[in-house]
């Protein structure tokens, strides 16, 4: 059997060896066992269902949330002679009819189906009369409550076990925590599974944060070092997403927005135009996202933080897929900490909801706060010891500076608390540069003590103190009074002068100063190597046209 998948996997996908541990989970499955699939996105799950689906006698049935994927997986299978189907709500009643009867007639060997199309009454029943070859579970983290994908259909898929005695299922997921793990397991009532965990180091993405001072200049100047790339941003709201886009594409560049509020087709015409196209810039929500499978995405831009660690490295893990070097890049600042850390303090989620959600936050800004490695801090959060540093991300690149911030600190909690622990960041940071207003004088902040006491340092510097004091825990802002800044537990010890604090010196954006983009290969190539490398690109294009299909497919 083992034959036969080599065999698939060179004639009929065009690869010439198995990827990572492709071969155990597939020799896994064929031996009718029920397995767990933990691999980082682009890992190359698909092959692991795909290969023994195809192997076994039998309907291979693929249980997949991403529904506006499933057209474009769909044909990317059939283009390589493979009868894939799928089924749900944005098929007609005839388009049904039309895949039942392929169904009957044994003219599909796999079927992609949504799983609250599955889970229709009557749907399992019906799916009985068939022989099942195997069940995948795609995105098998959508079963996780404590996660951000969470799908309440997907509780429901443990019925897969009575309903298909005996056939194996494979869950799949790219989300590595051990309580994910378990909770997979638990909930889908796999058999016994075998686990088969990667690694989760992509080694050619290079992690890069910075501290957002002009978020759209810095983002210009990394732009500057993606010329002729393909790439995602990633913006947190909507409207930011549409602004965003407008602004690059009158600046030139070949920009296009994503998000959940734009008309179904309109997205789906950009999704196929990123996917198709090459040099598209992607401006998005989260919504643009899970089982995106372009290859060739040199870069993903964080304009705002994502929600987690567990988020970022899902985003992020778009970048690079084709094994070439890729950009991870991401610009943060005060606004983001206060902002994301209120959004979950108003949200109406369970109490102990929030504080996962909260915990899961901290751990992402301590993370962008990072003075080590950074690619070996994100693995060691999934668990993942590394022995050296990476040398690649930027704190290996440029080891941030720390300074001694004991007295300016001090300061700042001393003004925190004399103006009542009633103000935001901004007004606090105003009275310690002495700023002279109107405001300031009603509330008669003029005349304290601590007024003036910091005028020594920048607004910016002040901000970033904040924000680490924030990230820290040293103090906290109250989502219920806008903002305002308390003093917490842990700053006492620091205001009596117990203790020393050092913080970490937010870096200028100056792209000149990183790495040589090895990403951008066609900034490193003489003119003669540029004008053989744009032929080359046009003559993909047109072959791709010809045959319609996209252009990464044509060659690498
Ligand atoms: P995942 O679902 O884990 O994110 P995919 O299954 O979509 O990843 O695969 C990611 C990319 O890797 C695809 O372009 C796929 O064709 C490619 N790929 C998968 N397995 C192999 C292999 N053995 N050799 C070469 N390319 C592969
Ligand atoms: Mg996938």
């Amino acid at each position: 059997m083992l034959q036969q998948a080599l065999y698939l996997l060179e004639h009929t996908y065009g690869y010439s060896a198995f990827r990572g541990q492709q071969q155990h989970i597939i020799e896994s499955a064929l031996a009718g066992e029920d397995v767990l699939v933990l691999m980082p996105t682009g890992g190359g799950k698909s092959l692991c269902y795909q290969i023994p689906a195809l192997i076994r006698p039998g309907l291979g049935i693929i249980v997949s949330p991403l529904i506006a994927l499933m057209q474009d997986q769909v044909s990317t299978l059939t283009q390589l002679g493979i009868k894939a189907a799928f089924l749900n709500s944005t098929l007609s009643a005839d388009e049904r009819r039309t895949v039942a009867y392929d169904l009957r007639q044994g003219n599909i060997d796999l079927l992609y189906i949504a799983p609250e199309r599955l889970l229709q009454p009557g749907t399992l029943q019906w799916l009985q009369q068939f022989q099942i070859s195997l069940i995948a579970i795609d995105e098998a983290h959508c079963v996780s409550q404590w996660g951000h994908d969470f799908r309440a259909d997907y509780l429901q898929l443990n019925q897969l076990r009575e309903a298909f005695p005996g056939v194996p299922r494979i869950a799949l997921t790219a989300t590595a925590t051990p309580r994910t793990q378990e909770e997979i397991v638990q909930r889908l009532e796999l058999n016994a599974p075998k686990q088969f965990v990667s690694s989760f180091d992509r080694p050619n993405i290079r992690y890069s944060v910075q501290a957002k001072q002009d978020g759209r200049k810095q983002l210009i100047k990394f732009l500057a070092t993606q010329r002729g790339n393909s790439g995602i941003i990633y913006c947190l709201s909507r409207k930011k997403v549409e602004a965003t886009s407008e602004w690059l594409q009158s600046r030139g560049l070949n920009a296009l927005p994503y998000h959940a509020g734009l008309p179904t087709e309109l997205r789906a015409h950009h999704l196929t135009r990123f996917l198709r196209e090459e040099e598209i810039i992607m401006v998005a929500t989260i919504a643009f996202g899970m089982g995106i499978d372009k290859p060739d995405v040199r870069f993903v831009a964080h304009l705002d933080l994502p929600k987690s660690m567990e988020a970022y490295y899902q985003e992020t893990g778009r970048a690079g897929r084709d094994g070439e070097p890729a950009e991870a890049w991401m610009v943060y600042g005060l606004n983001d900490v206060m902002h994301l850390s209120q959004m979950v303090d108003r949200s109406e989620a369970h109490e102990i909801f929030k504080r996962n959600e909260k915990a899961k936050l901290e751990a992402l800004l301590g993370w962008c706060e990072e003075t080590s490695c950074r690619r070996r801090s994100l693995l060691a959060y999934f668990g993942e010891q590394h022995e050296t540093d990476c040398g690649n991300c930027d704190t290996c690149l440029t080891p941030p500076k720390t300074w001694d911030a004991t007295e300016p600190a001090r300061k700042l909690l001393s003004c925190i608390y004399r103006t009542g622990q009633r103000f935001g960041a901004g007004h606090v940071i105003d009275v310690l540069r002495g700023k002279m207003n109107e405001r300031m004088k009603d509330l008669g902040h003029n005349h304290l003590s601590v007024f003036n006491i910091g005028a020594q340092l920048s607004e910016q510097k002040w901000r970033s103190i904040v924000r680490q004091l924030l990230v820290k825990g040293f103090i906290h802002s109250d989502a219920d009074q806008y903002g305002a800044i308390s003093l917490m537990e842990r700053s006492r010890p620091l205001l009596r002068g117990e203790i020393q604090l050092f913080l970490r010196e937010d870096i200028d954006s100056k792209p000149e100063n990183m790495r040589k983009t090895k990403t951008s290969r066609y900034n490193e190539v003489s003119d003669n190597d540029r004008e053989l490398w744009q032929a080359l690109r046009a003559c993909r294009k047109t072959l791709a046209d010809e045959f319609g299909i996209a252009p990464y497919m044509v060659f690498h």
